[in-house]
């Protein structure tokens, strides 16, 4: 677990920061921004722990930028800390209802700071370590089924902002009844850990994402991906888990474990449901399977809206 946690300063005047940097003698790693623009930007695409918000500066003011980040699934779990000159008792009541966890008036008292900050830092890391605990699966590590909605959501409002592919894959292990029944249920737990390495070795990129969906189920989210990549990553995933070459005399499609893989991609957009998504690939997995197991079946949902293309 990290626990130095990142900073993301907002404040329209440089010298701010830099007494910042000061005060916080190099215990957390700061970034800046020095208008809210610029600010939500970096909030949109940096792992943040914590942003310490400028109220009063030229384009947005600070309680709208705090709105905003409240409102963004992206964004609406950093907490926020006011740093401002305004320090009615109105202005703090206006910030914390806006959302924000804390409220430092300017001039800022270093003491007051480190401790405030060192207290919110704390509590973001311990919550997000408790989130991942909740959203693993305990088998095989993997994000698990309630981690893969919040994820699909979360990535697929950031490909409507970018006007970007997403897809989402889901694997199914052929004939795995009977590998339970032929081999017993801890056997088959050791069975899906082994797949669950493999198909975790072909997916490294930043924006992969592999979860364990259901029983014997696995999904992946590929991020930013174009669709025409699409068949030969889901061929990789099949691959991988056949060349693990783990033994299944009862295979209705030879001698050692596979899998079925469905995969759809759309260039999502926010009036739709990710749902939508979700269920071509099951639709594709389905086909995969009544295609004869052990192979893959992909569609381009092409612009989320769009009629569907057949795959080519
Ligand atoms: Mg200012």
């Amino acid at each position: 677990m990290k626990d130095r946690g990142t900073i993301l300063v907002v404040d329209d005047e440089q010298v701010v920061f830099d007494s910042l940097e000061l005060f916080l003698e190099g215990r957390h790693d700061l970034l800046y921004a020095s208008n809210a623009a610029q600010g939500m930007q970096i909030a949109r695409s940096q792992r943040l722990d914590l942003i310490l918000l400028d109220i009063g500066m030229p384009d947005i003011n600070g309680y709208k930028v705090c709105r905003m980040l409240k409102h963004e699934p992206e964004t609406t779990d950093i907490p926020v800390i006011f740093l401002t000159a305004f320090a009615s008792p109105n202005d703090e009541v206006t910030g914390l209802e806006a959302g924000a966890v804390d409220y430092i008036v300017k001039p800022i008292n270093p003491a007051i700071l480190r401790a405030r900050v060192h207290t919110h830092i704390s509590l973001k890391i311990q919550r997000d370590y408790l989130e991942l605990l909740v959203r693993q699966d305990s088998l095989t590590s993997l994000i698990n089924r309630r981690g893969f909605d919040e994820l699909l959501n979360r990535e697929w409002c950031r490909a409507a902002r970018g006007h970007s592919p997403l897809t989402v894959v889901i694997i199914d292990v052929d004939s795995f009844k009977a590998y339970n029944d032929t081999y017993g249920h801890i056997a088959g737990d050791v069975c899906l850990q082994r797949v669950s390495s493999s198909l975790t070795s072909v997916l490294h990129r930043a924006g992969d994402y592999l979860f364990r969906y259901g029983g014997e189920e696995f999904a992946a989210l590929l991020a930013d991906t174009p669709f025409e990549f699409v068949p030969m990553m889901a061929e990789r995933l099949r691959l991988a888990v056949q060349n693990a070459q783990i033994p299944h005399a009862q295979a209705t499609t030879g001698d050692v474990l596979t899998i079925s893989v469905g995969a759809a991609t759309i260039i999502p957009n926010y009036h739709d449901n990710s749902m939508t998504l979700v269920e071509a690939a099951d639709r594709m997995l389905y086909q995969a399977k009544e295609s004869g197991r052990n192979c893959v079946q992909v569609v381009d949902l092409g612009e989320s809206g769009d009629a569907i293309k057949p795959a080519a």
